[in-house]
């Protein structure tokens, strides 16, 4: 018996050894076939080829969907930012309560600047400082192009006290309740430090009419609207005024005069481009592209995270009711990057915006105007009293 067994042991290992024989060869023949598939493949690569090709087209395809690649970023911004910015909506039913507004001296900074061709009907009156070189480009440019220096700056900034007076003022003169020429204190596009006024020095009396009606038809240029027209009364609740001038910026403006879009209408309108949906794209006459958009006020918190393209140049305003307005620059299709400064329209020459002082001697000059200024809002009232007793006053 134990031999039997001791045979079929044998013969099992034998037949173990020899299906391992058979097995090392199947495996050594088929890595032949293998190794040479592998050897193969990569000659011709027609796996890896087909592979790069879908890629790219995926490339491609994404790049069709968003040719800009730029990514959108959010940014916090606080909701007291609402209520600030150069489309704010200030109207009687959107009251402006920011407050410390920049302002700059119009009369001294011009006396540093040497601007020619318009006067300022009193020294002390102020204006934001973003919105006198847009305007003093405006007025010169129409100083030179018809010879014509007879524009004046008739009303700017005013202090909500100054309103207060004009509306009392005006209460008392039409004895009425209410008035459609003066605007409310704490309602008057003139505390912004956004809007001003222009009478003429032939009549007193601006209309936007003869010589003068280059100023109504460009203003846009430059960034302002002629904020309250005959046709938009019922919007704005306020008389036509031809000599008004509000600044929104140039994208803006443009958009709303080619619209023919009172700010009511503009606000009202942007916000039905929210972020993510529709954004409203054009291109203005100079061929320069704008993207804008609109991101609601996260009122359950104390700010909003706003989306804007990483490193590229943005703006952002409130409306001063309940959100955010974005704009964007492009150049053709691609964004314009930070930093990357605007041309100023047909920039009359004699006239640098900012002056021609050294950097530092630049850095007094605001700061000294900021003292004037200062010191403005008093003077400014008793000042502009004195020229209501020669001309009627526009005090909307
Ligand atoms: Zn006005």
């Amino acid at each position: 018996m134990a031999k039997n067994v001791s045979k079929a042991k044998s013969y099992r290992k034998g037949k173990v050894f020899f299906e391992l024989i058979l097995s090392l060869a199947i495996a050594g023949t088929c890595g032949y076939f293998i190794k040479g598939a592998v050897d193969k493949s990569k000659l011709v690569e027609p796996s890896n080829f087909i592979d790069n090709t879908d890629l790219e087209e995926a490339k491609l395809e994404a790049d069709k969907a968003d040719p800009t690649k730029t990514v959108f970023e959010d940014i916090s911004v606080s909701n007291q930012e609402v209520f600030k910015g150069d489309l704010i909506l200030v109207n009687e039913d959107h009251q402006y309560f920011s407050g410390n507004e920049d302002l700059i001296g119009i009369a001294a900074m011009n006396e540093r600047n040497n601007v020619e061709g318009f006067s300022v009907v009193d020294y002390d009156y102020t204006i934001l400082r973003n919105v006198y070189d847009p305007m003093v480009q405006m007025l010169t440019a129409f100083y030179k192009q018809y010879d014509n220096d007879t524009v004046q700056v008739y009303g700017s900034y005013r202090t909500t006290e100054y309103q207060q007076q004009l509306y009392e003022e005006d209460l008392a003169m039409t004895g009425e309740e209410d008035s459609t020429r003066v605007a409310k204190p704490g309602f008057s596009e003139h505390e912004t430090g956004y809007a001003f006024d222009l009478t003429e020095t032939v009549t007193g009396d601006y209309q936007g009419t003869g010589d003068y009606a280059w100023i109504n038809e460009n203003c846009y240029k430059y960034g302002f609207i002629e904020r309250y027209k005959e046709d938009k009364t019922d919007l704005t609740k306020i008389q036509p005024e031809p000599w008004h001038f509000r600044y929104v910026g140039k994208p803006h403006a443009y958009y709303m005069m080619k619209n023919n879009l009172c700010l009511e209408e503009y606000i009202s309108t942007l916000s039905q481009f929210v972020y993510g949906e529709h954004h409203l794209e054009f291109t203005d006459d100079e061929g320069k592209g704008y993207e804008i958009y609109y991101i609601p006020a996260d009122m359950g918190a104390d700010s909003t995270n706003v989306p804007v393209p990483a490193g590229k140049k943005y703006d952002i305003s409130g409306n001063n009711i309940d959100g955010f307005i974005v704009t964007l620059y492009k150049n053709g299709e691609d964004y314009i990057q930070a930093g990357e400064e605007e041309e100023a329209p047909t920039a009359p020459s004699g006239y640098t915006a900012g002056g021609d002082t050294a950097e530092g001697e630049d850095a007094d000059t605001q700061e000294e105007n900021a003292e004037e200024t200062a010191e403005a809002p008093e003077e400014n009232a008793e000042n502009a009293e004195n020229a209501e007793s020669t001309e009627e006053i526009p005090a909307d």
